[in-house]
């Protein structure tokens, strides 16, 4: 008898890793070179990490051989008390969770608190993640639009045409992935606004916090909303280039009297998987604190801020193909004109891409994005690669066009 999965999982999708991954790697396995420019890992793109958290990490490998408190060793989640302070916020050591990267908090947070039916509000385009989850919990992933004409912000309309009875949260991915947009502050209190009013709680996503291009500023969205219960999740995968180590963490901040029974519910969650990778833990403190080489890399002369500037200039610059600038993150999420090129199935679209020019990009609709007229492209190979590889797009459409 086939031996099916949980009914759970049915709609569950995670496409970054998913059909066109398996197809990429298995063309590798028939010995191709591909270029992939499809996952947000710094490391295989020859990004280091600073030499202070591997120094830290390898000196308490025989510390860290037993279990920590299910939350956290305690140094991690100071640091991280202390880093929200510097941002105006004050919380306290029991308020920081420690985790197996963002990935495994963001699982915990949407299992301990949704019931099936509740439904939770995520953008339009998402980090497939946050959908994911929701559904794996039983609730019901509602896709609210970020704009592409306005930045790709928010459209704070549609999240309030959006709220029903059932909905318990909103996700805010800030800086956003896939769009690279990073929220100013009017549209991050217009959120404040509308979940205060319809009673809700926030999530905030702010694994890239750290990483902005031209000036661009970040504000924590907690530090808007102390009268509201907000989740605040970030780690060290991405502004400090070691997302193997899988250490991420979640903050509750704000209206924590009214989440008691939440709050016992990620208690248990964080228990029931004894605790985080320990040795991973002694990097977060020295990470916070320590120097933040990643300014040298966002500023212009930098790795990512000259790589970013020639993606999106060679993308703009093929005939049918629109890209906003990202203000933060690692992506560029470009637009094909469906007049020409009209795309029905955007993951065959790229599998044939990939076929015909060994680069693995993803399908905006992997993204939850709901047209199959977008794509995400990772800025993270050297100039020489990624233009190898933009080229290649552009003889691809090229080809595509004269069809
Ligand atoms: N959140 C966002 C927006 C991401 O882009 C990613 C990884 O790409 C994660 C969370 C997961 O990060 P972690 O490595 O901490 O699990």
């Amino acid at each position: 008898m086939e031996i099916a999965k949980s009914a759970k999982l049915q709609n569950v999708c995670y496409d970054i890793r998913g059909p066109v991954l398996k197809a990429a790697n298995a063309m590798e396995e028939q010995g191709h070179r591909i270029i992939k420019l499809n996952i947000g890992n710094p490391a295989p793109f020859g990004f280091e990490a600073p030499q202070e958290i591997l120094a830290d990490v390898i000196t308490n490998l025989p510390n860290a051989i037993g279990y920590c408190d299910s939350k956290g060793l305690f140094a991690a989640r100071k640091a991280v008390v202390q880093y929200y302070q510097q941002k105006g916020l004050f919380v306290d050591v029991g308020d920081i969770y420690i985790g197996n990267g963002v990935s495994e908090l963001i699982v915990m947070a949407m299992q301990a608190l949704l019931n099936n039916g509740d439904e939770m509000l995520i953008p339009a385009p998402d980090y497939p993640l946050w959908t994911a989850a929701v559904t794996l919990a039983g609730g019901s992933p509602t896709h609210y639009l970020c704009d592409e004409n306005n930045g790709w912000y928010p459209d704070l309309a549609d999240i309030e045409a959006k709220i029903t009875p059932q909905t318990r949260g909103i996700v805010v991915i800030n800086p956003n992935n896939p769009t690279g947009a990073v929220y100013p502050k009017p549209i991050l209190e217009g959120i404040v606004a509308l979940a205060r009013r319809h009673n809700l709680i926030i999530f905030a996503d702010e694994i890239y916090d750290k990483i902005l291009y031209d000036g661009a500023e970040h504000t924590s969205i907690a530090t808007l909303c102390d009268d509201l219960l907000c989740i605040t999740f970030n780690g060290l995968s991405k502004s400090y280039r070691v997302a193997g180590f899988r250490s991420g963490w979640l903050m509750v901040s704000g209206n924590k009297k009214a989440a008691k029974d939440y709050i016992e519910g990620l208690d248990m969650l964080a228990s029931m998987r004894l605790c985080a990778n320990v040795q991973a833990q002694f990097a977060i403190q020295t990470a916070l604190g320590g120097y933040q080489s990643i300014n040298d890399l966002i500023c212009k002369g930098g790795r990512l801020y000259e790589q970013r500037e020639i993606a999106w200039q060679m993308l703009n610059a093929i005939p049918g193909v629109s890209c906003t600038k990202p203000e933060g993150a690692l992506y560029l999420f470009p637009k094909l004109d469906p007049a020409i090129y009209p795309i029905e199935d955007d993951q065959a679209f790229i599998l044939e891409f990939l076929q015909a020019e060994k680069v693995l990009l993803v399908q905006g609709t992997g993204f939850n994005w709901p047209h199959t007229d977008h794509f995400r492209v990772v800025f993270l190979p050297h100039i020489d690669e990624l233009k190898e590889a933009i080229n290649r797009l552009a003889r691809f459409l090229a080809n595509y066009r004269s069809r």
